[in-house]
């Protein structure tokens, strides 16, 4: 026990002065922030995957384009935003002709009735 304490004594005050100034502000700010831009990695092919309603293939929803109702009317959502049922289509005519022909997009937007002249191909 009376070893002990000569050493304590000298670690302990060194220790006292640096961490009042520098060590307990300093390192705090350095780990947060590098932790702070390193946002998990998310592989492209991941992510939400959907069924074209033309050739029925699936694929990423970041891949295919999305068909909204709007007023009746079925448009291409570019921004996939608009609210409701969406039907989803590989971006090009092959599809979207498929999908024309066999009427699914308006069974997918659960809207049989809907106007499908607007995405119509000319
Ligand atoms: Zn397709």
């Amino acid at each position: 026990m009376a070893h002990r304490h000569p050493i304590r004594r000298g670690r302990g005050l060194s220790h006292a002065r640096r961490g009042l100034t520098v060590g307990t502000a300093g390192r705090l700010v350095q780990p947060r922030d590098s932790s702070r831009a390193a946002e998990p990695p998310k592989a492209p092919s991941e992510g939400p995957v959907r069924t074209c309603v033309g050739c029925r293939g699936r694929a990423s929803r970041s891949v295919l384009v999305r068909v909204a109702v709007v007023d009746g009317v079925a448009v291409f959502d570019a921004a996939k935003t608009l609210p409701g049922r969406g039907a989803w289509l590989h971006p090009g005519d092959d599809c979207l002709e498929l999908a024309l022909r066999r009427r699914t997009i308006g069974r997918a937007l659960r809207a049989p009735d809907v106007d499908l002249s607007a995405l119509a191909v000319r």
